[in-house]
């Protein structure tokens, strides 16, 4: 995960009356990020108690993925190169779908670069440009599949020099288990964003579809509205993070893990639109990865993982899957506007 710092649960709360419903809102830093909960119910005493346990669910998952934290799980992997005893059933299962991910995208989604990445300096943002042989000594120890294969029980060695990092995955992680809690708790309207991360829970109390704006990545206007229910909205975005050199040249925080470089896709950014806020969040960065070609024909190759994407390449153009055309509205005079069919 980024560099993800103790949650400081500086929280607001506030109420508004809307459609007969209590609209309560919650806004927090966590996971290095700033979040807020918004929930419809015609209690917000129940609200306010939803709000509470999602953000206790947050803090222990952050407990687990940080890779900066010195008591979580994630840490205690990369320091001791073995996986923890006993293993918590978040851990095992954000390491079986990566597993499962890395796999299906042909290794473009790696939750074990961190290694590489700290050496460019991401971690600490004391940036620089290592040495071709520095990358290639850290890339050796990059190949997530070695540990893949040990089925991640307990006590299981971590091949040494390899270091996790779930980064591209934790954020909508969180926002599956916060679904969770909603769900058990009866609530049918809520919106979640986790920095940028959009995860919204029915329709609005007014039986209207959610409004999402895809950022524009030259102006940080909308470059996009899209009308959603039940979805998660996630962009990975090269504009986000990144530092450059002397000559201007540009290196983001997303990275190919062929190379050990920061990607040098020719998107600006993909969004991923589907159920399921880990699916989302891992495919926007291995989708970014693959640039535009190769993800087009991702998507077109697997039809069993439920989703659609929005891609902004580094030309202007608009490229969208044909089940959002009816919900998506332009609000930028993009290049070109193409429509992909499977
Ligand atoms: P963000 O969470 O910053 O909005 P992403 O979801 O795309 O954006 O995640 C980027 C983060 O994931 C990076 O900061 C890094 O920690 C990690 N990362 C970078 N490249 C990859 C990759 N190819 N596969 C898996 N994780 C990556
Ligand atoms: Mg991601």
């Amino acid at each position: 995960m980024k560099k993800l710092f103790p949650a400081l649960f500086i929280a607001f709360v506030f109420s508004l009356i809307s459609c007969g419903q209590t609209k309560t809102s919650e806004s927090f830093t966590a996971m290095n990020t700033f979040m807020t909960l918004s929930i419809y119910s015609s209690s917000a005493k129940k609200a306010n108690s939803v709000c509470k346990q999602i953000q206790k669910k947050i803090n222990e998952l952050e407990g687990i993925f940080s890779t900066t934290l010195p008591d979580s799980d994630v840490y205690y992997i990369n320091h001791n190169k073995k996986l923890p005893d006993p293993m918590k059933p978040d851990l095992l299962e954000i390491l079986n779908f990566s597993a499962d991910m890395y796999k299906k995208t042909d290794g473009a989604f790696n939750p074990a670069l961190y290694s590489v990445i700290r050496e460019w300096g991401f971690t600490t943002e004391n940036y620089k440009v290592p040495s071709v042989q520095r990358i290639n000594e850290l890339l050796f120890h990059t190949d997530y599949s070695a540990l893949c294969n040990s089925s991640f029980a307990a006590n299981v060695s971590v091949t040494d020099g390899m270091e996790l990092d779930f980064g591209a995955i934790g954020k909508g992680y969180a926002a599956d288990q916060a679904v969770k809690i909603l769900e058990e708790n009866g609530i049918k309207s809520a919106l979640l964003d986790f920095g940028g991360n959009i995860q919204t829970i029915g329709r609005k109390s007014d039986g209207s579809l959610w409004r999402v704006g895809i950022k524009n990545p030259w102006t940080g206007d909308a470059a996009c509205a899209l009308k959603v229910e039940e979805k998660a909205v996630v962009t990975s975005g090269g504009y986000e993070r990144f530092f450059e050199d002397a000559d201007g040249n540009r290196y983001i925080h997303i990275f190919d893990p062929k190379t050990g470089r920061p990607s040098e896709s020719n998107l600006e950014s993909v969004t991923i639109i589907c159920p399921s806020g880990k699916y989302a969040d891992c495919l926007s960065t291995a989708l970014f990865v693959m640039g535009k070609d190769t993800g087009i024909e991702w998507w077109k190759a697997n039809p069993d993982i439920n989703f659609d994407f929005i891609m902004i390449t580094k030309d202007r153009c608009l490229i969208y899957s044909e089940n959002i055309q009816d919900f998506i509205e332009p609000l930028y005079q993009f290049a070109s506007i193409e429509v992909v069919t499977r």
